[in-house]
């Protein structure tokens, strides 16, 4: 028992008579331009592949942990004017993380979202604020590498090239805008990234590996995984409200 969607309503209740309540993995995705060469649900299949990894390695063999469908529509104006872009914004994204997490019922003990889009930062930040005060933990692990590129270069394209290959088009694939996200933040904030690259492409996925891809997904299950399962550590990783990598 894995996947939740997959998983009848009685077998979770016996599940959870017999070993207790469980952990519940939601990932959270996009539906955002990803370049030329990459698909739009980009960002929710890179989400769905660290959560299906935490799973096959959670400790006891997934006993108590299931993975949620992904929500595949969040917080991606930044990306208005790219066609196929939709987005509900921070604050509706923010009050339906509220919802799901406070109506959930006691067979889950731990929420936890596996974010995998930067834009979303700012919704998760309001949204596990709001779920502490009211008693109903959110917990958030969020992808983040150091030294990548910003957006739908080497590090997402090799991870698609690990996860979904055949729906990359490396034959497409150009530089984008090549200054550090630092730089490009300010323009960025007040055009989006249409303001700052042609080709919505932030980096350069050229190079990019499949190979590479594989040890990267592999990185950043070992760091869900050893954030979620040392309790001191289950907070650090909240996302900070500023846009980030690899959104
Ligand atoms: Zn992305």
């Amino acid at each position: 028992m894995t996947l939740l969607g997959e998983t009848t309503s009685p077998q979770l209740a016996n599940a959870v008579t017999q070993k207790g309540p469980f952990t519940l993995l939601i990932p959270l995705g996009s539906t955002e331009q990803h370049g030329p060469h990459l698909p739009l649900d980009t960002d929710t299949r890179i989400a769905v592949a660290v959560a299906q990894g935490i799973a096959k390695k959670w400790p006891q063999r997934s006993a108590r942990l299931v993975v949620a469908d992904p929500i595949c529509i969040s917080a991606a104006d930044e990306h208005r004017g790219f066609a196929g872009t939709l987005s509900v914004g921070t604050k509706v994204l923010s009050e339906m993380l509220v919802e799901i997490v406070c109506n959930a019922g006691p067979e889950f003990e731990r929420i936890v979202v596996i974010n995998g889009h930067g834009g979303n930062a700012y919704a998760l930040r309001a949204a596990t604020d709001t779920c502490s005060a009211r008693q109903r933990p959110l917990e958030v692990w969020s992808l983040r590498l150091d030294n990548a590129d910003a957006h739908a270069g080497r590090v997402e394209t090799s991870l698609m090239l690990a996860i979904a290959p055949q729906l990359v088009r490396l034959d497409l694939a150009q530089p984008g805008a090549p200054e550090p996200l630092t730089e490009l933040l300010p323009k960025m904030m007040e055009g989006g990234v249409g303001a700052v690259s042609a080709n919505g492409v932030l980096g350069d996925p050229r190079g990019a590996t499949a190979a590479a891809g594989t040890r990267l997904l592999a990185d950043l299950i070992d760091d869900a995984v050893n954030q979620l399962t040392q309790p001191q550590r289950r907070t650090e990783n909240q996302t900070q409200p500023e846009y980030s990598v690899n959104d």
